[in-house]
């Protein structure tokens, strides 16, 4: 396998980025393309959601899958049921048989090891972050609204009143929708230029203006504390890449997953 770190290493067609290393020795990391699945078109394949359409039977298959290539039990894996907010959870178990959902919540962080923590995108930013003591895994979904309120801000002051030093956490952002792309109206560009000034990545021109989420999630990192070097990225444009669900290009459409854990066995 190779791969760079602004790809990820990506086993073909029907395989996945995985990016553990750039969190932290016995962390796993995979952000799922859409392939390897069974959800028919417009979902095809790999489609994770139950809430964009999709048949739940074609969903709960796919979610097998992607738990059985992890190596865990699907009751290990721990979703969100995202809002667009800014609420981050601590979690310490999976659920009873199946999969567990924690309700309104774009974040979830736990200590763990072996539970599975996930989000679901079609353009909106994944955002995992690893840090060593206390030994720990988080797992953010930013899209415009999450990153203009600063989730990772949010999830940073958690992370800190757990004794967690911002200086030693690691983040990755997985695929998304990027500036090449994520044309908004004035007003939405507004916000972002307000929050973060000249630093904002908003290009306008003839009468477009576009956002760059990885830009503002990297200066909402940065602001929290991370250092520079400690911040990754990879995947590139999930609306450029038709490996990957796009919500900007295909509107109804499935959602991939990222999946982050402390790999069971490595505890100090
Ligand atoms: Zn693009």
């Amino acid at each position: 396998m190779r791969g760079t770190e602004e790809k990820g290493i990506r086993e073909g067609k029907r395989g996945w980025l995985e990016a553990g290393r750039l969190l932290g020795e016995g962390m796993a990391l995979y952000f799922t393309l859409r392939w390897g699945g069974v959800s028919p078109p417009p979902f095809a394949s790999l489609n994770l959601s139950l809430s964009d359409g999709d048949h739940p039977r074609n969903v709960m298959e796919n979610r097998a899958r992607v738990a059985q290539r992890l190596g865990v039990e699907l009751r290990d894996v721990v979703f969100m049921r995202q809002v667009h907010g800014t609420r981050v959870c601590r979690v310490f178990r999976g659920g009873r048989h199946r999969e567990r959902v924690v309700p309104a919540a774009d974040g979830l962080f736990t200590t763990r090891p072996g539970l599975v923590l996930a989000a679901l995108t079609a353009d909106c930013v994944p955002l995992a972050l690893g840090f060593p003591f206390p030994r720990g895994v988080a797992m953010l979904h930013a899209g415009w609204r999450g990153t203009i309120n600063d989730i990772a801000g949010a999830a940073l002051r958690r992370l800190r009143a757990m004794g967690v030093s911002p200086e030693e956490v690691r983040a990755v952002m997985g695929p998304a929708i990027g500036p090449c792309c994520y044309a908004v109206d004035e007003g939405r560009a507004l916000l972002f230029v307000e929050k973060y000034g000249e630093e904002s990545g908003v290009v306008s021109g003839d009468g477009v203006s576009r956002v760059d989420l990885f830009r503002a999630n990297r200066i909402n990192l940065l602001r929290a504390g991370l250092r520079e070097e400690n911040i990754h990225q990879v995947g590139g444009c999930t609306c450029c890449d038709g490996d990957f669900f796009s919500f900007r290009r295909e509107g109804v459409t499935g959602r991939q997953g990222a999946f982050v854990l402390l790999l069971p066995g490595e505890r100090r």
